[in-house]
């Protein structure tokens, strides 16, 4: 999901202040479809004649991450992407490996499944990270995929 408001709203939810470069990354962010790279968020800054850095840029993510309204994906090809995200909702995420759009899955078979492996393994699951990589509807329709 992403909702420009939603963004900002969870930094002040954190007690951050908007300062000028987040608010601008959090207008880029909220244009992103899908996963974007740090690098995809630094080059769309400076397209818009940004003055913000690198390090600015991983700050901020690393903020939204840390507040719950950007998370981080682990890519197959062992690159780290971010989508934006729905602070405090459960859900997993399927990702197009085309063209990088990302859909929110909020399946209760997926709770289930950690409960049964909780029960069988006898361990306490306390959090796990589920992402669906495949090709989205347009990339098949197109031939892309
Ligand atoms: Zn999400
Ligand atoms: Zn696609
Ligand atoms: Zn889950």
């Amino acid at each position: 999901m992403s909702d420009r408001s939603a963004l900002l709203q969870a930094l002040d939810g954190a007690g951050r202040r908007r300062t000028a470069p987040r608010r601008e990354l959090a207008t880029l962010i909220a244009g992103f479809d899908g996963a974007f790279t740090a690098a995809d968020l630094s080059s769309a800054a400076r397209r818009r004649g940004l003055d913000v850095g690198r390090a600015t840029v991983f700050r901020t993510l690393d903020l939204l991450q840390s507040v719950g309204a950007v998370e981080r994906i682990d890519l197959p090809e062992g690159e780290h992407a971010y989508v934006a995200c729905t602070p405090s909702d459960h859900h997993h995420h399927v990702i197009c490996t085309v063209c990088g759009l990302s859909t929110d899955v909020r399946d209760p078979s997926m709770v289930q499944l950690a409960s049964t492996v909780a029960a069988s393994s006898g361990y306490r699951i306390d959090m796990h990270r589920l992402e669906l990589f495949g090709v989205c509807p347009a990339c098949q329709a197109s031939g892309r995929g």
